[in-house]
């Protein structure tokens, strides 16, 4: 069953980086295992799957320590305390989820570098999370000047309410826009397990994808 996702989605990445014209080789599928166990990190590690993606930072946390003997990627994809930055650098190789400055601040380090993303906000509404369009330019000049960071592109969920190829379209203007400033930050993390087709049509080379691979989250309540 949950190879079966694993290789269904596989598939359609596959056609739809033919149907973009690009070489699906340049695209990393992230799998979100957020309120998953390790165990399903596990069978999917024995399947070759090494990037893993989560939003919570206790529960990120957790499944790295647990899983440390493997060689795993872990890609934290969620809203971030800045309190709890520095820790979420303890295990995360990839933050997608930079969206204010006060949280790029406290990921500062003189003694490692983190690969990150500046997430952008598509809607109105600030809890959404992300920075909004007029403040991707200040944001990619902070992350630039700030030590410890290394900045990839930027990241976007689709709004709910906007057909997402259009949506996808704004994320690679963005991401032309930074290009601008960061010559080499020309990765864009977009695409979930609904809309990834379209993200890859409109440029994404990092798809962050939970329950068409691992099925129906279980109960978080
Ligand atoms: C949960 C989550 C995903 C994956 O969502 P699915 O619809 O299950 O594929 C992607 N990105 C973020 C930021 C998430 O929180």
């Amino acid at each position: 069953m949950l190879l079966e996702r694993l290789e269904t989605v596989n598939a359609g990445v596959r056609d739809a980086a033919r149907e973009a014209g690009r070489d699906p080789e340049g695209i990393t599928t992230i799998v979100v295992t957020k309120f998953h166990p390790a165990s399903l990190v596990r069978e999917l590690y024995a399947a070759g799957v090494r990037d893993f993606g989560e939003n919570r930072h206790q529960e990120a946390q957790a499944k790295a320590a647990e899983l440390r003997a493997l060689d795993l990627t872990w890609h934290f994809i969620g809203q971030l305390q800045s309190k709890k930055a520095r820790q979420v650098r303890g295990y995360a190789s990839v933050i997608h989820s930079l969206d204010r400055p006060s949280l790029v601040d406290a990921l500062a380090s003189d003694e490692s570098t983190l690969d990150c993303f500046v997430q952008l906000n598509l809607t109105d509404d600030p809890a959404r999370g992300g920075v909004q369009d007029a403040d991707l330019e200040r944001m990619t000049e902070q992350v630039l000047s700030t030590a410890g960071l290394r900045l990839l592109g930027v990241m976007a969920v689709a709004p709910l309410d906007e057909e997402p190829r259009k949506a996808f379209a704004r994320v690679r203007a963005a991401s032309e826009r930074i290009r601008v400033l960061a010559p080499g930050a020309g990765f864009i993390s977009a695409g979930m397990s609904a809309d990834y087709r379209e993200a890859i049509l409109e440029g994404a080379t990092h798809l962050r994808i939970g329950s068409a691979i691992t099925g129906n989250r279980p109960d978080h309540g």
